[in-house]
């Protein structure tokens, strides 16, 4: 039976069929196309053309002008093989409508005499060119004229889509599969939204998108069938987002946090320091949010350096205080160390106790701590994954904390949650700071408290690019501000000097500089390093046994050492903005006047740019704009960083109104169907499933 199928029958196409049983594709062009991504039929239908051609007037020889991009016909009167002097081979051929010439010349093509025959009609498109008096197109496309009434025609006559490319595959191959694809399977598209939404919107069926944003008949087509698709993906992720909610939302008898608030605020004086505006509102909201049966899931942005922690401590003590446990999970175990050391330094006077669990801790350690959370002698407790593991379990966990939440993927978010019997209220915290727009998709779950402002009595550092022709000042000011006693960073993109890549290596950068800094103690610190040894170098800093420390981005979440005063950062061409600004947060952190220093002799202009923006930018909040402008915002929304899907054609930057709209209609729908159990919602809950890589119901409602 499967011999049989094998030998003639073709499968049935579905949208899952695999690309090589499509016509005129097989195992080799298959191969090729998996490079680009593109395994099934689906995967053709979203390979979105990277832009379009306006190939529509097909002109005659003596219609066309000068300079322009221009699609040609006529006859192919005369046309030759030549060789240049450097040896390249050449072929022209001269194109007529009997009136007017135009020269089209390619190098390197022999093949083409065999396609392109005298007398042929034939289509051309192209810049023209002048030399002389002749009109030439270089390495024009190129199509011949089989059958003169043929419409509609792929390559010419139309607005042409031009697809991304990978080696190996032409332009001209790739558009005509897809051409086909359209053509014959556009049918396996089936409409997922409910009527009532497509109308509210204003949107067009799901087939003629396809079609639109492929091979549109008008540049309208092609506009309303980008919103249609543009809609469709930013209305699956707020489906998703606020299922989620809905089921946040769910009242859980005897979490309420009512007890407590005079604790919090016997806390608050003992801190030494006025909170500023933005921490005192975080922590109202967050109280209010505690106060009720429905667990909180808050989100606190704050620039590094704004204080983030001492919010997080107020919940803790109020958790505290209505004997619940707190958990506080960190990315790193130096930060987690950090934070334990604060933590206890504010929470143990007030009789609340403290524990920490680390990954490298011995068994009987170990199992010392976990028994302390079990029974809940413990009730505050930091660290870093060694939080989430299978044999951690709390008595009654009532906050559960992230800090520098982007550095963990969404189900390890969840996954501290689910330690305790009943979800805990869950407080995030974090130092990238996000335009309102991508804010409004990522945490649409979520409630958004933004500390803006920082501390009293901090200067913004002082930020300069600098030429490597000035290198020996800068090290001559480094050493007059070691020599005053403050400590500083110097940031290399790599750990050593193997491999192809040139930047500067932390091993190279330390030999230099405990070399031309012989009076004082220079230290080293990156990745590769044990978790022992990087906490001992870690340790030495703080306490100030090493005076400048050479590192990799190791150092970049959250470190708290504030008499450090300067940040060089070696090769800065190799940061994006927002690693440059957590970078720069380490300093500036004390009373003195910092520093941040920029090594890049990059002629790349959009590196110059981003280092010009960044000398002249303090603000977490511009810096993320600026990123996203500069980036686009598809970066910003890696799967990896915010546990959510690379978006395909929506662009958080510049669709804002498509993506309101499509939040308000999703909310309108959850609202009225939550589960989308509705029959008449199947098609939407699968293409959802579909798209989020769920299965089950159970897995769609799991909360970031
Ligand atoms: P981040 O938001 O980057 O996590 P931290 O919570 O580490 O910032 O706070 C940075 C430093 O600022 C800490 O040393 C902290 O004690 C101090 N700090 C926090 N809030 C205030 C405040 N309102 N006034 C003065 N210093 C503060
Ligand atoms: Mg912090």
């Amino acid at each position: 039976m499967s011999n049989e199928k094998k030998q003639g029958e073709c499968p049935k196409i579905t949208l899952s069929t695999p690309v090589r049983f499509l016509k005129g594709v097989g195992p080799e062009r298959s191969r090729i196309l998996a490079q680009l991504e593109l395994h099934t039929l689906e995967d053709l239908f979203y390979f979105f053309p990277r832009r379009y051609e306006n190939r529509a007037p097909i002109k005659s020889v003596s219609e066309i002008s000068f300079k322009e991009k221009e699609c040609v016909r006529g006859v192919v009167s005369s046309r030759g093989f030549f060789r240049t002097k450097t040896g390249q081979s050449v072929f022209r051929v001269v194109v007529t409508d009997g009136k007017a010439h135009l020269f089209a010349t390619w190098f390197h093509q022999p093949y083409l005499a065999k396609l392109l025959l005298p007398k042929s009609e034939i289509i051309l498109y192209g810049k023209v060119e002048k030399q002389g008096r002749q009109w030439h197109m270089i390495h024009p496309e190129y199509e011949v004229v089989k059958d003169a009434s043929e419409t509609p025609r792929v390559h010419s006559g139309r607005i042409v889509p031009v697809y991304p490319l990978t080696e190996d595959l032409s332009q001209k191959g790739l558009r005509a599969l897809l051409y086909r694809t359209v053509a014959e399977h556009l049918g396996q598209i089936k409409e997922p939204l409910p009527p009532a939404v497509k109308k509210n919107a204003a949107l067009m069926d799901a087939s003629a998108a396809f079609q639109g944003i492929h091979f549109p008949g008008s540049f309208e087509i092609l506009k309303a069938a980008t919103r249609r698709l543009v809609f469709d993906e930013f209305f699956l992720l707020q489906l998703l987002i606020q299922m989620r909610r809905a089921e946040v939302r769910k009242e859980i008898a005897g979490l309420s946090h009512a007890e407590g608030r005079a604790q919090v605020h016997r806390f608050i004086q003992t801190l030494g320091f006025p909170l500023t505006a933005g921490q005192e509102r975080a922590i109202k909201d967050m109280l209010a949010d505690m106060a009720k049966n429905s667990p909180m899931n808050r989100l606190i942005q704050g620039d590094v350096g704004s204080g983030k922690t001492v919010v997080a401590a107020a919940g803790l003590v109020l958790t505290a205080a209505n004997g619940f446990q707190g958990a506080l999970m960190a990315p790193t175990e130096v930060l987690a160390q950090q934070h334990y050391f604060n933590l206890s330094q504010m929470l143990e006077p007030l009789g609340i106790s403290c524990g920490y669990l680390a990954q490298g801790f011995k068994e009987d350690e170990k199992e010392r701590v976990l028994k302390e959370i079990e029974s809940g002698a413990v009730q505050v407790v930091v660290g870093t994954h060694a939080l989430i593991e299978k044999r951690v379990r709390f008595k009654k966990l009532g906050l559960a904390v992230i800090d520098e939440q982007h550095k963990f993927g969404v189900f390890q978010r969840a996954t501290l949650k689910e330690k305790s019997n009943t979800p805990p209220h869950f407080l995030m915290m974090t130092a990238t700071p996000i335009p309102r727009t991508l804010a409004l998709t990522l945490y649409g779950d979520m409630e958004l408290s933004v500390i803006a402002e920082l501390p009293q009595g901090r200067k913004p550092v002082k930020t300069f690019w600098v030429d490597e022709r000035r290198r020996g000042d800068v090290y001559r000011f480094l050493g007059s501000q070691l020599a005053t006693g403050r400590q500083g960073y110097v940031i290399c993109p790599r750990v050593d000097d193997k491999g192809e890549f040139s930047a500067k290596s932390v091993e190279r950068v330390y030999g230099e500089l405990a070399g031309f800094f012989k009076n004082h103690r220079v230290g080293i610190l990156h990745g590769r390093m044990k978790a022992g040894e990087k906490k001992k170098v870690m340790q030495d800093f703080k306490g100030r046994k090493i005076e400048l420390l050479v590192s990799t981005v190791v150092i970049e979440v959250g470190v708290d050492v504030p008499n450090a005063t300067v940040m060089m950062i070696e090769n800065a061409e190799n940061f994006g903005l927002a690693q440059l600004h957590q970078l720069r947060g380490r300093v500036g952190r004390g009373e003195e006047e910092s520093y941040c220093l920029l090594f890049s002799d990059s002629e790349d202009e959009e590196t110059a740019e981003r280092l010009r923006a960044f000398e002249a930018m303090q603000s977490g909040f511009d810096i993320a704009e600026k990123d996203m402008a500069l980036r686009g915002a598809g970066d910003l929304v890696g799967e990896r960083q915010h546990g959510l899907p690379k978006l395909r054609i929506g662009d958080l930057a510049k669709d804002v109104d498509i993506l309101t709209a499509a939040k308000h209609e999703a909310a309108k729908l959850v609202a009225l169907d939550p589960c989308l159990a509705d029959p008449a919602n199947c098609p939407l809950h699968e293409t959802l499933a579909k798209r989020f890589g769920l299965t089950s119901k159970e897995k769609l409602t799991v909360t970031a």
